[in-house]
């Protein structure tokens, strides 16, 4: 042990230490992060990006609109795929206030929701979904399944879409992964936090997300994070936007 370390051990504790080692780090990440600004695709903000998540991503959080990564490579997605929203009758779940803004104005209806009241327009329990079978053109889903019965959520999905209709997906995934790792004897959130990287998270997928999504009776395309785009939005390598499509 070094005599600074032994000296430090006397006046603070352990996770004192740690937290000054962890500063020591953080400054040297953020004094790491190329001058080259980022660019918002949503709001148009250019310059850096804050911290964001657990654990910490550098250069993750636009500072004007508060995009995440995963906003800005949807955002990304949509720019191609605009005929997806637009005069389509669309259902956001979980929706974040400045998606809201941009899609409100293209759809023909919108319509956000969330299982706690308060949050969204309407109150919904995507695992039994209060709306008729076939009435919506796109659902939009993101960071949502990693939360429920994700098979009870996508057959009701399935169900609410009209023929041709689409359900845009994303989740945290492990690329690496051949399967899906849960448990359900992990209930606790500290137990969830590790394991499923967030306290009320019920999953950590692999890349079999695709066969839930198919077992459903949906077809599925990708949209995969790459560059320049990754640079340019300060977005996650091979992040994917996955677009289930309801058959005719
Ligand atoms: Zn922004």
């Amino acid at each position: 042990m070094s005599a600074v370390k032994k000296l430090l051990k006397t006046v603070m504790t352990e996770r004192q230490i740690m937290m000054l080692r962890a500063h020591r780090r953080l400054r040297d990440s953020i004094n790491r992060v190329p001058s080259k600004a980022r660019n918002c695709n949503i709001c148009g903000f250019e310059g850096l990006f804050d911290l964001a998540g657990w654990p910490l991503r550098i250069d993750a959080n636009c500072p004007r609109c508060g995009s995440l990564e995963r906003h800005r490579l949807f955002r990304l997605w949509l720019a191609n795929n605009i005929d997806a929203v637009r005069d389509r009758d669309v259902l956001h779940f979980a929706p974040e206030g400045f998606a809201t803004g941009f899609l409100k104005p293209l759809a023909h209806s919108y319509v956000n929701a969330d299982l706690e009241m308060g949050r969204a327009d309407i109150v919904l329990d995507i695992e039994k979904i209060d709306l008729a079978s076939s009435s919506l053109d796109t659902v939009i889903c993101s960071h949502v399944l990693e939360h429920v019965d994700d098979r009870k959520a996508l057959a009701e999905l399935f169900r609410i879409l009209r023929p041709g209709g689409l359900c845009i997906l994303m989740v945290p995934l492990v690329e690496g992964w051949d399967t899906t790792f849960e448990d359900p004897n992990i209930k606790d959130p500290k137990g969830r936090a590790i394991y499923f990287g967030q306290d009320d998270h019920v999953r950590y997928y692999g890349a079999d997300f695709r066969d839930r999504v198919r077992d459903a009776g949906f077809t599925l395309t990708e949209f995969t994070a790459v560059e320049p785009f990754v640079t340019r939005h300060a977005l996650q390598r091979g992040d994917k936007v996955f677009v289930a499509r309801r058959p005719d």
